[in-house]
């Protein structure tokens, strides 16, 4: 029985050794596809307004220096005017 405990317990730790690198792996491939940037096209984006919209309002701006000139975004990729809008707009 002791062996028996034993084996599963080598196995165990077999089996983590080859999991925890994949995992390792996995976790790394998914941070670089949040990091990645979609291309202004992809959204749609526009440099200008769209109605009371615009990248000053949203959650993904992030502004430039001087605040009025242009910044960039945390999905869309380039220099984005904080006049511009794009399909993914979320007011903060
Ligand atoms: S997600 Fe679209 S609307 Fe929002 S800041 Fe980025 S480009 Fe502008």
């Amino acid at each position: 029985m002791k062996d028996s405990s034993e084996k599963m317990t080598r196995r165990q730790a077999l089996s983590g050794l080859i999991v925890l690198p994949a995992m390792a792996g996995f976790l790394a491939s998914t941070a670089g596809i949040a990091e990645a940037k979609g291309s202004k096209s992809q959204y749609k984006y526009q440099d200008h307004p769209n109605g009371g919209h615009k990248c000053s309002g949203c959650r993904f701006f992030q502004p430039g220096k001087p605040a009025s000139g242009n910044g960039s975004c945390q999905l869309v990729s380039g220099s984005i005017s904080p006049n511009g809008w794009c399909i993914a707009y979320a007011a903060k």
